[in-house]
């Protein structure tokens, strides 16, 4: 039998079975222990470090006792905290982004999505490299900077030339004073050469959803495909480690199995990965099974409450403090409200999940891999995002400054989001305003900026950001970072 070991490069040995099952035992046996869970929320505090802030995170066993804490004070304790933390390490910033789906074609059998391979019903489509400009331009046209490219898995009609040529036509359009400024990728398991590969294309963050951490029902919702192999699932994010990319993404479709089985799974891979390679998963994304094409949500019956889902994003707040967390527009506008103060750090925003979708009038559905819960558009969403005190920020520095791995997570720890995120999210806000925004939002944007503007800390930094920001409402002139 495989024996639990998060240094291990085998997939059983460090997502073990029977590790999460005795973490559940033991966090069923303390869930109302109340000096235990009083201790792991101390150690979960952000603490004052010098200059900065610092916070230890949770073990995948305290993290877990606190996900299944039936103490109404104690749960209170995990919202207040993880509200506490994302203001310590993210502030009050909000990144977006947007998915681009550039092809359906699939020969895996996922039961829960609707590319997979059986379904006869769907059109069939994959993006030519016109069409590819074609919707960056729509998404440029909208104020994006940030893509998440999506794609299934079929190795004839869309191999890794195919996704490299897509990338590099992504990051070659330039309309008006738009650009795309960060790729990241979310296609199937591959290999080290080919994580290579895409780390020279400029890629951002490789985001890989392990979909379940259980094995059995791994297999069973696989059931054939290349994505049936588990082992070679759970062990890409170290490939893609190995091929030079240091900014991976983790995920749970939570819904497919025991929640309490994929949380102690999640955190025990977050905590291989900075055991391994010495860095963390740059974010999790924590997403739940929709409604699409021939896939009917209850037909998988672990489907959570929304308190349930609250509770998982504060708790993973709480357990990995640097990991920036996403939630997509499959959530409603009601469930993002509330996740965005306990944790999440990146929203999509206008998001069409169907292969050429932003080129058309209509949102459609033919073709669409889950139905969309927030339909707002991008202008709607930033404006939402500031009522809600949070500021959008379509900001891309890091990478391109080269601060990925533990390069970003130092200025987390530094205390320097300050004098270097936040003067960023206010710049490329202003850009998104004067290029984009609707008169209303604007107003309450332009408004925001001078405000928080004036919390940057360091003078020089502060008059800097300020006259770049007039510079960009002045001029042409754009694409200004620290
Ligand atoms: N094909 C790639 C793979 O297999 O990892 C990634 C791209 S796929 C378009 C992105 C993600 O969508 C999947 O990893 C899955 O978690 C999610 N997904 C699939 N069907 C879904 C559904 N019905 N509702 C919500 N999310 C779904």
């Amino acid at each position: 039998m495989a024996v639990y070991n998060p240094k291990s490069l085998k997939a059983e040995e460090f997502i073990n079975d029977e590790e999460i099952l005795a973490t559940l035992e033991y966090a069923e046996k303390n869930k109302n222990n109340a000096e235990l869970i009083d201790e792991i929320l101390e150690k979960a505090r952000p603490k004052k470090n010098g200059n900065g802030v610092s916070c230890a995170g949770l073990t995948h066993r305290e993290a877990s006792v606190l996900l299944a804490c039936e103490i109404p004070e104690k749960i209170q304790k995990i919202y207040e905290i993880a509200e506490e933390i994302k203001l310590a390490f993210y502030g009050n910033r909000i990144v977006i982004f947007a998915p681009l789906y550039l092809s359906n074609y699939c020969v895996n059998g996922c039961v829960y999505c609707p590319y997979h391979m059986k379904n006869k019903h769907i059109a069939r489509k994959k993006l030519t490299q016109e069409e590819v400009k074609a919707e960056v331009i729509a998404l440029q046209d909208m104020g994006h900077k940030r893509l998440a490219i999506e794609a299934g898995e079929d190795p004839k009609n869309n191999p890794i030339e195919y996704i490299l040529e897509c990338i590099k036509t992504i990051y070659s359009v330039h309309h008006k004073n738009g650009d795309i400024r960060r790729v990241n990728v979310n296609i199937a398991a591959t290999t080290v050469e080919n994580y290579r590969k895409l780390k020279e294309a400029g890629i951002g963050t490789y985001i890989l959803f392990q979909e379940t951490y259980h094995k059995q029902s791994y297999l069973q919702l696989h059931p054939t495909g290349p994505k049936h192999d588990y082992d070679y699932h759970t062990e890409a994010m170290d490939r893609a480690m190995e091929g030079g990319i240091d900014d991976v993404g983790l995920g749970v479709l939570f819904g497919l199995e025991m929640y309490k089985y994929e949380f102690a799974g999640l955190i025990m891979h977050a905590e291989h990965l900075e055991a391994v390679h010495g860095v963390g998963p740059h974010t999790i994304s924590v997403p739940r099974v929709k409604r699409a094409d021939d896939i009917d949500p209850d037909a998988f019956d672990n489907s959570i409450s929304d308190e349930i889902f609250e509770k998982i994003t504060a708790c993973i707040r709480l357990a990995v403090p640097y990991t920036g967390m996403i939630i997509s527009t499959r959530e409603t506008e009601e469930v993002r409200t509330k996740l965005l103060r306990l944790g999440v750090s990146q929203v999509s925003g206008g998001s069409r999940t169907s292969v050429g979708g932003y080129t058309q009038e209509e949102r459609p559905h033919d073709t669409e891999q889950f139905d969309v819960s927030d339909q707002r558009t991008l202008d709607e969403v930033v404006a939402w995002l500031m009522e809600n005190g949070h500021i959008p920020s379509f900001c891309t520095a890091c990478y391109r400054e080269g601060r990925t791995g533990d390069r970003f997570m130092s200025l987390c720890k530094n205390g320097q989001i300050i004098n270097c995120c936040h003067p960023n999210a206010l710049m490329t806000l202003t850009e998104y305003l004067v290029d984009y925004a609707s008169e209303r939002t604007k107003e309450i944007g332009f408004r925001m900026i001078d405000d928080e503007i004036e919390k940057v800390t360091k003078d020089k930094v502060k008059q800097l950001a300020k006259q770049n920001i007039e510079d960009i409402k002045n001029s042409n002139r754009r694409d200004f970072r620290f």
